[in-house]
Formats: C-alpha cells, structure tokens, sequence
C-alpha cells in the first residue's frame, strides 16, 4: 500500500428535528403506526402544492454557519425523479444546482493534537424517502410512508480525507455538531444520521483521481471505517495485480462478513431528469435573516474548548471531556460562573457528575444539583473546609437526594465540617503514633511508605473532620521529631 494513496468523500445525510415534515404539515414523529402521518401532499396526490418549512431552511443555515459555508441568497429547489417503492411522488423534492450552503469546512481535532481540516462541497435540503418492509415469513413486501417527507441536509465533502480514521472522526464531529446545534438527534443506529463513503485509490504522485466506489448502509462510525478499510483493500488488490477499476460502482456493506457487495455500477444508475419544482417559489435567505439565525445558535464544541483551555486554564483533555456533550459543557460553563477553582470543577462534573449519569444513562438536563451547588461544594474542599473524600462520599451523594441544597449546611448538620482547631488534630495525630511505636520505629528506619497507614488512622481518629494537608503537615512535624 505505501506505493498508494488513498481519497476519500464523504455524503451525510442528517435527518432534521423539526416537528412537521419539509412540505406538508403531517407530523415527523418516530415510531408511530405505519401510515399515520400521511396528508396528499406527502402522497403527492394530483392537486396538491407543496409548502416550505421555515424550521428546515433555518437548520440548514445554522449548520452552514457553523461550518463557514457561503449561504445562498437565491434557493430554488428541484425535483429528483426516479421510481421507487417507498417513493410515493415518484420523485424527491431536492436543491440540485442551488446548495443552500456552498463551500465551507469542518476542523477536527485528531487523537495526535493535530487538526485535520475537512473541505465542504455543499450542503443542501431534502427529503426523506418512506420505508419498504420486508417481514420474515410474510410472502409480500409493505411500504410505510411516515418517513416520506421528512426533512434532510445532505453534507458533501470534497475527496480530501485520507484515511478510514479521518472519515471515522469527521463524522463523530458532525455528530456532535448537529447535537449542539439541535438540528438533529444524530443517532446513526436508527439512521438519523446517515453516511455514504465515496472511496477511490491512486498510485501516490498521480494527479487524476481514479474511478471511486460509493458503500452505502453502515449504520455505526465503526461500520463507516470497516467499510472503508475492506473496500481500500479490495481496490489495491485490483491495482497491484494489474487490474484496474472501470465504472464507478455503488456496493452495500455487509456487517456480519465485513465486506462491501456490489449494488449497481454507474451504467444502472438513474437518470434523475433534474428540473425545477414548477410547485415552489424560490426561498431568498437575506443577510438578515442569516443574523437572525445566528443570533439563535450555541457556542459550537470547538469554541467552547478553546474557551475553556484560555479562560480558565484546563489541561485539552479536560476541554475535549467536557464539550463532548453540549449539556455538560453548558453546565460546566454555569458551575464556572460561580467558582474560580475552575480545575477542581472539571474533575468533579468529569468524574462524579459524568459518572453519575452514565450510571443511570441520564442527561445532564435531568441532574439533580444545580451548578451553583456544585460550585459551593468545591470551593468548599479548596478551601479545606471538608475533605475530598468526605464531600465525595457523604455530601455529594446526599446533595443527590435533596437537590438544591448548600452543601455547607448539609456539612453541618452531617457534622463532618473539618474544625479549624489544630491543637485537636495535633492530639489525635500523637495518640495514633504512640499506640502503634514499632510501626513508627519501623517508619524512621527507612519504610517511608507506612505514611499512608498513619493517614487512614488519623483520618478515622478525627472521624473524618480533618483537613488532610493540614494532618499530613502535622503528622510529618511529629515523625520528624
Ligand atoms: P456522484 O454524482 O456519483 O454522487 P459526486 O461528484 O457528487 O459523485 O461526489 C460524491 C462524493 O464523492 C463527494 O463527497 C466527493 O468528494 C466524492 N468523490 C468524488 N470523486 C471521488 C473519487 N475519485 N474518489 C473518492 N471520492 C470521490
Ligand atoms: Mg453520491
């Protein structure tokens, strides 16, 4: 493979979270009964007129402005003919020569600190087509038109990814770029999020792309790259032994073998007659509507990260934990508006607050404690007024319970509150040290690691209410007497 290299162009489909369809007014909802959401438009009965959904054109937008796309003023919108089952119009309803998003990149930041930069073709709005089913042990095929309608953007990108790595990460960071915009629930394994992998190779040094291979149905970010990985394979054993690739082929990805399996080559493609739908104006998306809508968005993850490294001073990994989820980093954010110990507050909504919901797969939206707490609760242990320990296993879980709560008085009326007196602490430390003289002994003789048994009986001794730097200065005054 050195002798090669390999390029690849990826088609995303996103599938919008708008409440009604693109043209009609029938409802998106998922999982209802088969053929419930269905009006003549959809059915695209004679006499019908389509109508544009205001909601589709702002997503689109909001992720072009997100991915520094051209916005188009002038979108006129085209039918995509062909016939298919679950295609009740008989056509798609598309933007063909008028993406509303032209250009544009995405960055990713890679596992190796590097940022990779992924160049946009387009995006452009569309609609979904319905569902054909296919039930064991039935005799015929049924068709389900709630689909049929609902909206789409379709994100092309130039073929300037170089590895199936690359694809795989690219589309992690569309993931989490449709969540925080809120355009679409990204959910691959229910094909919300969907991705065609556009793959060719080429002898290194070679200025002309060669003829690429399209693999459709992966329905996971790991799928994506199996795909990728078996068909550069097949393709460079094609090329090493001679062969060559000579019509653009479409191929299936089959999960359970690993391989892609061909569908259609180019010579069975459809001709999709291309024309302008006679049935809908042009949209004019003006500069201020453009305002409008980016008046509307989040702070995207990559912002954010940079946010959080600058202003207050976390290490990457902390930021990259931290805006994986826009929820959290907005917490994050909200627990920082109250509390200048800025990295004690990611360890804990990094640790306990995450873990917390991961055990019972909840979102932070549905967290009991709000960010002030939290804040009040770390700057609680900076400033040695409870352990860590003792916030960890006795406040935080009991804040959990009552919700909005200080975490001072719970520390108090829990009587865990470290007492500042250190004549206490210094009297506890020698009791500890003169019931057990051979260990000490043992201690000045060189195990220096006995420390930590003199801490945890210290820490018992004071049951708890003890500043553990202040104990372990104290207790090392006293060894070293
Ligand atoms: P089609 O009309 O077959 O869908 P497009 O030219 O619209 O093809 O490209 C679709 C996708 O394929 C884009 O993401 C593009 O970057 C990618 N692509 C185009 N040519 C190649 C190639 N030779 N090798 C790999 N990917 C390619
Ligand atoms: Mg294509």
């Amino acid at each position: 493979m050195e002798d090669f290299e390999v390029i690849i162009g990826l088609e995303v489909h996103a599938q919008l979270l708008t409440n009604s369809k693109a043209y009609s007014k029938d409802s998106t909802a998922y999982g209802s009964l088969p053929n419930v959401h269905l009006s003549p438009i959809t059915l695209g009965l004679p006499g019908t007129l389509p109508v544009v959904n205001k909601a589709v054109i702002e997503a689109a937008i909001k992720m072009g402005l997100a991915c520094h796309s051209d916005i188009t003023e002038r979108n006129i919108y085209d039918r995509k003919n062909y016939f298919y089952p679950d295609l009740p119009k008989g056509y798609q309803i598309t933007q063909d020569k008028t993406p509303i998003c032209r250009g544009g990149y995405v960055e990713v930041d890679m596992e190796d600190e590097s940022t990779m930069k992924v160049e946009l073709t387009r995006i452009h709005m569309e609609e979904d087509a319905g569902k054909s089913l296919h039930i064991d042990g039935e005799e015929d095929s049924f068709v389900d038109f709630n689909r049929a309608g609902v909206p789409l953007i379709e994100i092309v990108t130039e073929p300037c990814i170089k590895n199936s790595e690359e694809a795989a990460a690219y589309l992690v960071e569309i993931r989490k770029m449709v969540r925080y915009l809120g355009i679409c629930d990204g959910n691959m394994e229910e094909g919300s999020l969907r991705c065609d992998a556009n793959v060719s190779i080429r002898p290194k040094g070679s200025s002309t792309f060669n003829k690429k291979v399209e693999v459709k149905n992966m329905n996971s970010f790991r799928n994506v790259q199996r795909a990728l990985e078996h068909e550069i394979e097949r393709q460079y054993a094609i090329y090493s032994t001679g062969g060559t690739i000579e019509e653009s082929e479409t191929r299936n990805f089959d999960p359970v073998s690993g391989k892609t399996i061909p569908m259609r080559t180019k010579e069975e493609l459809n001709d999709y007659r291309y024309f302008p739908e006679p049935d809908l104006p042009p949209v004019i998306v003006s500069e201020r509507w453009i305002s409008d809508v980016r008046a509307k968005m989040p702070e995207m993850p990559r912002e954010l990260s940079k946010k959080f490294i600058t202003e207050y001073g976390l290490p990457k990994y902390d930021a990259k934990v931290l805006t994986e989820n826009r929820g959290i980093a907005e917490y994050f954010n909200a627990v920082c508006q109250q509390t200048k110990n800025y990295k004690q507050a990611s360890n804990w909504v990094m640790g306990k607050v995450k873990s917390y919901l991961n055990e019972l797969t909840k979102s932070i939206e549905d967290f009991p404690i709000p960010p002030g707490s939290i804040a009040e609760l770390v700057d609680l242990v900076a400033e040695g007024k409870v352990s860590n320990s003792i916030a960890e296993q006795k406040i935080f879980p009991e804040m959990l319970v009552e919700g909005n709560i200080h975490p001072e008085e719970l520390a108090r009326r829990m009587n865990v509150l470290i007492e500042a007196d250190s004549g206490q602490l210094k009297q506890a430390i020698q009791r500890v040290l003169s019931s057990m003289p051979e260990k000490v002994e043992e201690y000045k003789n060189g195990k220096k690691g006995l420390q930590g048994l003199f801490m945890g009986q210290v820490m018992k001794e004071m049951r708890g209410k003890a500043d553990p730097r202040e104990a372990a200065k104290i207790l090392n005054e006293e060894l070293e007497k």
